[in-house]
């Protein structure tokens, strides 16, 4: 992970690379210059004013003294305004005006484009961690990325604003001392080393700040992580009475992130401590040259102070926003890594070929896969036909490689040998989205979202209309107790669907699966959290929608009851395929299959001969035409 110090170089680039236009930065910066300066053209504006007073308004004389009224005099006949005092007022009066709005004008400026950077940043991060491969956000936190994406992103754009802010003070203490140098050069260069002076003592607090900001992100990141994942695992943690521990560990990563603040605030009050006093001493030595030494008139001397008293804040300004970078180094470098590590990890887009359909079969040949390098294969040489059309069941026991061998046909993972193919072609041939919208995906325990349930069922295919759900619905043998809710399809699921049984959640993620009209369905474990009835239920499902469609259905499971209607079993044990048949076939056989059958109770209806069709219509139509 990248990490350390960041120069002014590597926040632009990492600003550039975000998204952050050079434009926006100068006219942001055009703002700080427009408002600069005619706050400098005001106070400038206050000598004639008190010369005028002195010379009690004779202009000739002014004239004579000073080569600069001639161009005063000159831009006021331009603009046909006689020279009074209160016109000369009124002209400085002008200048802070057109100051304010030009202050107004870039808060208001700073204010849009921050937020847009900051909202184009969040789906950016959002998209690339939808594009990523499966094994990178199996190996994240998902509370480390919502403390990026929300925490961590915030004081970074913040940060990068702070690098115009820094630019715009910058040029305005130029702007500040230019105008010095034009009244005394000497007092300018006593200013100049005192203020480097200053500077140089802050280091140390540079570095403090730095490593402090490390140590807030840190703790930010760990109390996130951590409270997500307990976020997910309520249930588990009212079951184990576990609370008192798990609050106690949350008391400390908590307890964590508050000193760390409590530290950074601190180091920031701290540079008060140290600039204030340097700021103070600096206007007393002015004051004392000024007067003493460089024999300044009444109204330099006056103008010389209030330069110097706008100075300073200018200067404290300066540190304070550069000392606040710093302070988000964490973020910066946070964010920037979360994006890269994103980035390097996208998913290929695949081919060019469309995926519409299944005619004949997919073929594994000597597949392998493994998770990680040097990692045991979790998939060993697999070799095996999935026919189409029919219904294939993967079984085996825990771990055997069910669930992986499943990932590799959306390609959610791919192959570390061997190949697959669809029909003849090779599975990398296909785009990547034809191929998932080709394959619709029924998990072992179904993700709700708090939607209505006819919005469950169309997340599978957005746009699907009424008629479809039903239809859909009804095909998963989810309309009967859809119809018995309140309200109907437009019930709302609670958060992770409470009010359904595991049996009705199921065959409603299975309508979700159908609406899709994909031509492969593949069902993962469908029952193994169901007990007999809501079994008996999927599993009518499951033989209607074989009766009914023409779909390429692949169930993973080891409720043998419920793949005994399968037309194919696939025998997986340890990675490899150790036996593949019909039903009938493997029971004749012995072995895995008929031992595991002896051993699981349950209704067993093998060779079960379906009824033909009736409603045909499903079956000719629509299956096959994906999405
Ligand atoms: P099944 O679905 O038959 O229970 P899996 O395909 O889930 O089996 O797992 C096969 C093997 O791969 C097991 O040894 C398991 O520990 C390992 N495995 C599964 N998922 C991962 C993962 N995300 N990272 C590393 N190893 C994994």
């Amino acid at each position: 992970m990248r990490r350390g110090p960041v120069t002014l170089v590597e926040i632009t680039r990492i600003a550039l690379r975000l998204g952050f236009r050079p434009g926006t930065a100068a006219i942001l910066l055009a703002f700080y210059l427009g408002s600069t300066f005619f706050e400098a053209l005001g106070l400038t504006m206050l000598v004639p004013v008190f010369q005028f007073v002195q010379r009690d308004g004779d202009v000739a004389a002014l004239i004579a003294e000073n080569r600069y009224w001639e161009y005063l005099v000159s831009v006021y006949r331009v603009a046909g305004v006689p020279i009074t005092l209160a016109t000369l007022l009124v002209a400085a009066f002008t200048c802070v005006l057109a100051r304010t709005l030009f202050m107004y004008a870039r808060v208001l400026y700073t204010a849009v484009v921050r937020e847009k950077l900051l909202w184009s940043v969040r789906n950016l991060a959002f998209q690339r961690y939808l594009g990523t491969m499966s094994g990178y956000a199996e190996h994240e936190l998902s509370g480390g990325m919502v403390n990026d994406l929300t925490t961590e992103l915030d004081r970074l754009i913040y940060a990068l604003f702070s690098i115009v802010t820094l630019a715009g003070l910058c040029l305005t203490l130029l702007l500040y001392v230019a105008l010095l140098l034009a009244l005394s050069l000497p007092t300018t260069i006593a200013a100049v080393v005192i203020l480097g002076l200053a500077g140089a003592s802050l280091r140390g607090l540079w570095r403090k700040t730095q490593s402090a900001s490390y140590r807030v992100t840190d703790a930010n990141q760990s109390m996130a992580g951590f409270l997500v994942e307990r976020l997910k695992a309520l249930r588990l943690i009212r079951l184990s009475g576990t609370e008192p521990a798990e609050a106690a560990v949350m008391g400390r990563l908590t307890g964590r992130q508050r000193d760390n603040m409590v530290r950074l605030a601190a180091l920031m009050a701290r540079l008060d401590v140290i600039v204030e006093p340097a700021v103070v001493a600096l206007g007393l030595v002015f004051l004392y040259l000024a007067v003493g030494a460089f024999d300044l008139s009444l109204e330099e001397i006056g103008l010389f102070l209030v330069v110097v008293l706008r100075l300073l804040p200018v200067v404290k300004e300066a540190l304070r926003t550069r000392q606040s970078m710093i302070g988000s180094i964490g973020s910066i470098w946070a964010v920037d890594n979360r994006l890269r590590a994103m980035e390097a990890a996208r998913e290929p887009a695949g081919g060019r070929v469309e995926f519409a359909r299944l005619a004949k079969a997919i073929r594994f040949d000597h597949v392998s896969f493994a998770y990680d390098d040097g990692a045991a294969p979790a998939l060993d040489d697999i070799s095996l036909e999935i026919p189409a059309g029919a219904v294939t069941a993967v079984v085996g026991p825990s771990g055997a490689g069910k669930s992986t061998l499943i990932d590799l046909l959306p390609r959610l993972r791919d192959p570390t040998a061997g190949r697959i193919s669809f029909d003849g072609r090779p599975i990398e041939d296909f785009s990547l989205e034809t191929l998932r919208r080709g394959i619709a995906y029924a998990p072992q325990s179904p993700q709700v979202f708090s939607v209505t349930i006819a919005d469950h069922i169309r997340y599978g295919r957005p746009g699907a209309s009424d008629a479809d759900i039903r239809e859909a619905a009804r095909l998963a043998e989810a309309d009967g107790f859809i119809g018995q809710l309140g309200d109907g399809y437009d019930t709302l699921l609670g958060e992770g669907g409470v009010g359904l049984s595991g049996g009705q959640r199921q065959r409603l993620d299975l309508s979700r699966a159908l609406v899709r009209k994909a031509p492969i369905l593949i069902l993962d474990e469908p029952t193994s959290n169901l007990d007999a009835d809501a079994e008996e239920a999927f599993r009518a499902a499951l033989e209607r929608i074989r009766r009914e469609t023409d779909m390429t259905i692949i169930v993973v499971g080891h409720r043998l009851s419920t793949v005994a209607i399968a037309d194919q079993i696939v025998i997986m044990e340890a990675g490899r395929v150790s036996d593949t048949g019909s039903p009938t076939e493997l029971l004749a056989r012995g072995g895995w299959y008929a031992s595991a059958l002896a051993k699981q109770p349950g209704p067993v209806n093998i060779g079960a001969d379906p009824d033909p069709a009736e409603d045909v219509n499903w079956k000719k139509t629509n299956i096959g035409r994906a999405g």
